[in-house]
Order: C-alpha cells, then sequence, then structure tokens
C-alpha cells in the first residue's frame, strides 16, 4: 500500500527537535509561527530546482537534498543573514521510499550543521520539482544588498572559482585528472554562511556567486550604478581549473561558470583591515559602468551573462 500523504511528511521529514529559539510552531498546523527577536529584520528567498533543468535525470537523492539547501542557504548568507528556519515544497512523480530517505538525509544533514529547523511545506505529485523557501535573521538595516558598491571599493571574493564548472565539464564527459574535489564542489556546494554574517558591517555589497562571477558581479554594478575592473592574475583558481584552462584554452569558463556558491563583495579600501575571513581581493568599483578585465597588461569589456531561464 503507498504510503499516505501525511505519514510520508511524519516519516521523513518531521525533525526530532526544533532548535532554533524563534521556532514557536513548526510542522503539522495550517501555518508555522515564528516570534522574532526585537532590532531583527527577517530575510526571505526562494529557490526551486527542476528535473533536467537544475539537475540530470538520476541524480544522487542524497547530494540533491544538500544541495536544494545549500542554495537557499546561500541566498541568506550573501545578505549577511543567519539561517532560521525553511519549507519545502515537493512535487513527486511517485512516492520512492528509498530516494525519500536519501533526499531527507542530505537535506536535514545540512539543517542540522546550522540548526535550521524544517517548519512545514506541501506535498504534491507531478513533475520531479523541490522548491525551498528560506528564512533569516538580519540586525536592522545591517543587510548586505547588491545596491550599496561605492567607486574605489576593492571587489573580495571567498574560495576559488570555477571548480564546479570543472565538474561540471567532467560530469559531461570532459576529462580531468583528479575529478573528485570538482564533483563534490558541483554537487556538495557549503554555503558560506560564518562569512556572510563576518561581513556586516564591512562589506558595503555582496552577493552569491550561483550564475557565474561576470553575471552576478554585475547584478551588483547595475544596481549598485558603478562599473568594476577584475584582475585576471588575481583570481583564485584550483590546480585543476588551471590544467582545465591549459588544456582548452577555455580561459573565461570560472568568470562564467555557475554553481561556486562563494561570496563576491566589495569593501571600502579603509576598512579592507577588519576583514577576518578568508579571501581574495581580485578587482575593485570603478564609477564607469561596466565590467572590465584585466588581462595580459591590458583592460579589456568583459561581456557575460550568467545563465538565463527563457532565453
Ligand atoms: P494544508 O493542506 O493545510 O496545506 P498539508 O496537508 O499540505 O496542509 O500539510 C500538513 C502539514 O505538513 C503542514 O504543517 C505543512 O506545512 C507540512 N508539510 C507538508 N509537506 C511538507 C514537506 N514536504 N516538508 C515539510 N513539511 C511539510
Ligand atoms: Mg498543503
Amino acid at each position: 500500500m503507498p504510503i499516505s500523504e501525511f505519514a510520508l511528511i511524519q516519516r521523513f521529514f518531521t525533525q526530532q527537535a526544533v532548535t532554533s529559539s524563534s521556532t514557536r510552531l513548526g510542522i503539522g498546523d495550517d501555518c508555522a509561527l515564528l516570534s522574532l527577536p526585537d532590532g531583527y529584520e527577517l530575510a526571505v528567498t526562494t529557490d526551486t530546482m527542476v528535473e533536467n533543468v537544475h539537475f540530470f535525470v538520476g541524480t544522487d537523492p542524497e547530494k540533491l537534498g544538500h544541495k536544494l539547501l545549500a542554495v537557499n542557504l546561500s541566498d541568506l548568507a550573501s545578505m549577511g543573514a543567519k539561517p532560521l528556519s525553511v519549507t519545502l515544497a515537493l512535487t513527486l512523480p511517485k512516492v520512492d521510499e528509498k530516494w525519500l530517505t536519501a533526499f531527507a538525509k542530505g537535506f536535514l544533514g545540512l539543517a542540522e550543521r546550522y540548526s535550521v529547523d524544517l517548519i512545514g511545506g506541501d506535498t504534491t505529485s507531478g513533475p520531479l520539482t523541490l522548491t525551498v523557501q528560506a528564512m533569516g535573521l538580519v540586525p536592522k538595516g545591517k543587510a548586505l544588498l547588491r545596491s550599496s558598491a561605492l567607486p574605489g571599493d576593492f571587489i573580495y571574493l571567498t574560495g576559488s572559482l570555477g571548480e564546479a564548472g570543472l565538474g561540471l565539464k567532467h560530469i559531461r564527459g570532459y576529462h580531468c585528472a583528479n575529478p573528485q574535489a570538482s564533483y563534490n564542489r558541483f554537487h556538495k556546494p557549503d554555503p558560506q554562511i560564518e562569512a556572510g554574517l563576518a561581513l556586516i558591517g564591512i562589506a558595503n555589497a555582496c552577493i552569491d556567486v550561483s550564475d557565474g562571477l561576470a553575471g552576478d558581479l554585475s547584478h551588483i554594478l547595475e544596481q549598485s550604478n558603478v562599473g568594476a575592473c577584475l584582475y585576471w592574475d588575481a583570481l583564485p583558481l584550483s590546480d585543476a581549473v588551471l590544467a582545465y584552462i591549459n588544456d582548452t584554452g577555455d580561459w573565461s569558463m570560472p568568470l562564467t561558470a555557475g554553481d561556486d556558491y562563494e561570496l563576491c563583495f566589495t569593501v571600502s579600501p579603509e576598512k579592507a583591515d577588519l576583514l577576518t575571513i578568508n579571501c581574495t581581493k581580485i578587482g575593485i568599483i570603478e564609477a564607469t559602468p561596466g565590467l572590465r578585465l584585466r588581462k595580459s597588461g591590458t583592460v579589456q569589456p568583459f561581456n557575460s551573462k550568467g545563465y538565463e531561464h527563457f532565453s
């Protein structure tokens, strides 16, 4: 006998313990209830992953559960928000208990790591589609926005670039010598929560790099009415990514490939000494609109849009 919708939620998605002090009521009623501490704002974000669009048919469900939550927590990180709770809307073609067990393990495993409560959701049947809404706390008026970069700001990046892009190339048939690291980066991104929290009061603008650095940084530039110059020589690239570039000549991959989930942020020079997190200075914000790249001694416009649906 197939498991009922409510039994499914109970069995796979009802966490043993409520961990966040803001959760007044979790799964089970028509709504969850959150109570917010004074002096904070609620940061809210949603991301959907659709089979065949965001992930391949047959993707390991545990990795999928991790990534679905990670991409949402990454959005909270980019605002400097502390994750609080999430809702999960699942559209499933059928009830596959093995699949659900693995998916819940990946999802709730990461949730536990950041003390995030799963407080509700919806479960329907249809083509495999996974949606999370994530909520986090940010001190009132202190969220890191895309719209507040200033000319003269230094541009920084956490972690390295292009590793997840290389993982995707590997899945699509490109042979790299040691694919495990890039494969993991593609499938199991780490949301940069601690970095985001540490940037409150220091960074002027911030974005998470989900669709490629060039495209995502361009969102900061457009919303802040500024431009930027990136320094090719300063980009943090792993040996594997450098080997890929050497091999293929595809040097722009690290600037355009998605799924890095690092934070790109800007800091005024006076505050640069206050940075405590691991990051690399990769460029500078300028008054002239547009994105430029300094490479081999010349500065050229760099035009690249990130991945866009419907285009
Ligand atoms: P309603 O019909 O009132 O929307 P549901 O039967 O859809 O209620 O859901 C019952 C409870 O289970 C609600 O608290 C809802 O938030 C929760 N829920 C439903 N699906 C999920 C899910 N996939 N993950 C977590 N909670 C869920
Ligand atoms: Mg419902």
